[in-house]
Formats: structure tokens, C-alpha cells, sequence
């Protein structure tokens, strides 16, 4: 195994060309794993069901600590096989934050459920009890709890909320793989691992990037893992004989032999991004127009996201653009006020803080192949 290089000995590479994510950087580090795993399955040509499937999904319920691990297309897939197999009537409530990616939301609308959209806190940008609490119908069955950014929501209060009122808790991981959720009596568990369902992306830029779609679902329940493995193979229990409509939802081979290869490296990968967040926190932490990013005690962070709160967002932005340095806005607009769910009737001030927050984050550059001098200059412009 090659050794991967630590943040701070990287070669210096000038700062004319940051990038907000360096996937061939990642991968050339690691180039001959990955070469020999993709001449691996060019080899075997078992591209789909082959061998390396099983390997990854092994080696990822190993990692995640997790009886079941079901590798799937994407992660919107993951959210849908998991909402399918439950087998909810239509209109059934499903809770989603509102200040999120779309992906959620879409699968309720496509399956025929009714996304109910709730606020998240100003601080974690993540749900919380309180705020499910205040959206919970006697239709409600389901919640999607998603660890935006990179650390895990308030998954211990979630599922005692969760319990109270018969709900099931999907916990939408997709940013936040390899983050710890903290427990008070010290254990910890990995995220997407508490709730009755996690899923995840593997899209080339998270935390643990393939190269091209995939995703994959975990559970500890071996009944709703075979439901799901079924639903995610046209609803066969054995080929030719379809028991329930499902769909075709699969990780092929040569991405799971590549994202084998980098699950091996994920825990680096989490460390470099600390180190990166650590030193902007350090340098803005007392800056009066910045707010960094919140790390609550119960979880650990996984900055898929380095994302920051700024007063004057246009007048930031120039001054990164004029540095050459590029930002994200992780997200425009909250969903709720998005025309493809205008059909639930929201307006305008129904949730406040996403609102709010839509109009103030700003993610900074905290890939894996930023040189320490990038970061400072980084770290520098943004005070300055
Ligand atoms: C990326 C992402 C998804 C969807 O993953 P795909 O693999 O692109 O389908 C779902 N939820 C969240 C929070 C995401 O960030």
C-alpha cells in the first residue's frame, strides 16, 4: 500500500490555480491501487455483480460497524429503495429539512408521499427534535434526518422522538460518511448507523468519491435489509420471479473496486479536511463578520463542507473571486420556496432560519489536496 502523504508535506504548488475540489490530485496519490483495481475488473470483465460488490460492501459494514450494507446507483436511489421498502400509503408524511439538497424531497414527491418540510437550527444546520416536533402529524411515519455538511443532526433526542410517536428515522448520510455521533456515555457510533436506515453517496466529490454515481444503504435490521436488497433488484427474491414492483438500482464493479481502494484512505481523508477546518477556525474564529461552523459535543465533523456564515455575502464573494479563490453556495434557496414544491403552498417567511441561512453560507475550499500555503493565503484573503 502506498503511504498517503499528510497535509503539511505537500509540495507547494503555487497559488494561481486553487481548486474547490481536486479529484485527480486525490487519486494520482493512490494511482497504482486504483490502476490495479480497474485493470482488475478489466481482467475479470464481471462488470456488474462481480466480485468487488461484495468485497466493498463487506470491507464498508467493517468500517461503519453495521450488519448490513446494501451498495445501490446513487444516493438518491438509496433514499428511494429505503422509502420503498417501507411500504407507507400514499400521502404519508415524511419529514425533510428545508434547507437541504433536493434529493429527499424529490422521492417523496415521485413516491406518491407528502414531503412536510421543517427548520433547521441556525447554528448546526441540521434538524432537531424540537423542530420535528412542531411539523408531527398523525400522518407522519417518517423522518429524514440529514448530517449536512459533515456532522452528524441530534440523532440521540431524534430517535427518543422517534420512538415516542412510531416513526422510522432515515438518516441521509451523504455528507457526512466516517463522521462519529458521540453517545453521553462515551461509545460512539458511525453516522447513518443510528436510525433505522442510513444512506449514502458515493458521487465523485464526497467523502468517500467513486468515479462516477453510486451510493448504498445501511441497516442492523435484517428484515428491511432484504426488503431492500429485493427492491433494488426489481423486486425479485430470485431472478425471473418478481414478488413487489422494484427498480434496477446497482453499484457496478469497477466503481466499488475503486471505492474499495479509497475506503481504505477515508479516515485520511476526514483527518487532512480537519486539519484544513482547525486552521481556518483558528484564524476566524474571532473575526466580527464570520461565523465558523458549530461543532455540537455529540458529533464529530467530517467537513465534506467547510461552511461559514458572512453578513455581506456579495461583498465576501468579490473579494474570494478577486483571489482567485473559489466558493460554493450550498444552498441558493430553500426548498420549500422552490417552484417544483409550490404544489404544497409555502411562502415566503414559513421558515425563517433557512431562509436566512440560504442567504449568508459560503463554503470555502477543504479538499484533501490543499497545500498549506493555499490554505493560509486562503485563510488570509478571507480575513483581510
Ligand atoms: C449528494 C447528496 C444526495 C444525492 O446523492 P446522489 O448520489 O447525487 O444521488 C442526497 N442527499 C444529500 C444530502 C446529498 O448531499
Amino acid at each position: 500500500m502506498n503511504s498517503w502523504m499528510g497535509l503539511l508535506e505537500r509540495n507547494n504548488k503555487g497559488l494561481e490555480n486553487i481548486k474547490i475540489v481536486d479529484l485527480h490530485g486525490q487519486h494520482l496519490r493512490i494511482k497504482d491501487e486504483l490502476d490495479q483495481a480497474i485493470e482488475e475488473v478489466m481482467q475479470e470483465s464481471h462488470f456488474i455483480r462481480g466480485r468487488h460488490v461484495g468485497q466493498f460492501q463487506e470491507n464498508l459494514e467493517k468500517y461503519l460497524d453495521i450488519r448490513n450494507v446494501i451498495p445501490c446507483g446513487n444516493g438518491t436511489d438509496a433514499l428511494q429503495v429505503a422509502l420503498m421498502a417501507l411500504d407507507l400509503p400514499k400521502n404519508t408524511e415524511v419529514i425533510v429539512p428545508t434547507f437541504n439538497y433536493v434529493a429527499g424531497a424529490e422521492v417523496c414527491a415521485l413516491l406518491g408521499l407528502k414531503p412536510v418540510f421543517v427548520e433547521v437550527d441556525p447554528k448546526t444546520f441540521t434538524v432537531t427534535a424540537d423542530e420535528i416536533r412542531k411539523v408531527l402529524t398523525p400522518k407522519t411515519k417518517v423522518v429524514i434526518a440529514v448530517h449536512l455538511y459533515g456532522q452528524c443532526a441530534e440523532m440521540e433526542p431524534i430517535m427518543e422522538l422517534a420512538k415516542e410517536n412510531h416513526l422510522y428515522v432515515i438518516e441521509d448520510t451523504a455528507q457526512a460518511l466516517g463522521a462519529d455521533y458521540k453517545f453521553p456515555d462515551g461509545t460512539t457510533k458511525k453516522a447513518g448507523t443510528i436510525g433505522h436506515i442510513g444512506t449514502t453517496s458515493f458521487f465523485p466529490t464526497k467523502c468517500l468519491g467513486c468515479m462516477g454515481d453510486g451510493g448504498a444503504i445501511f441497516t442492523g435490521n435484517d428484515e428491511l435489509a432484504a426488503k431492500m436488497r429485493q427492491v433494488a433488484f426489481h423486486g425479485q427474491v430470485k431472478k425471473y420471479q418478481y414478488e413487489i414492483i422494484g427498480l434496477n438500482s446497482r453499484l457496478d464493479t469497477l466503481q466499488a473496486a475503486i471505492l474499495d481502494v479509497k475506503l481504505q484512505y477515508i479516515d485520511d481523508y476526514i483527518k487532512s479536511r480537519n486539519q484544513t477546518a482547525d486552521f481556518y477556525n483558528s484564524k476566524f474564529k474571532d473575526h466580527p463578520e464570520l461565523e465558523i461552523p458549530l461543532l455540537p459535543s455529540y458529533s464529530t465533523h467530517v467537513y465534506h463542507q467547510y461552511t461559514i456564515k458572512v453578513e455581506n455575502r456579495q461583498q465576501f464573494s468579490k473579494k474570494l473571486e478577486d483571489a482567485n479563490i473559489p466558493y460554493m453556495i450550498y444552498y441558493p434557496s430553500p426548498l420549500h420556496l422552490e417552484r417544483a414544491f409550490s404544489y404544497l403552498g409555502h411562502k415566503d417567511g414559513d421558515f425563517p432560519v433557512s431562509e436566512q441561512l440560504c442567504k449568508q453560507i459560503i463554503s470555502l475550499p477543504v479538499h484533501t489536496e490543499l497545500t498549506q500555503e493555499e490554505i493560509e493565503y486562503i485563510a488570509k484573503v478571507v480575513v483581510n
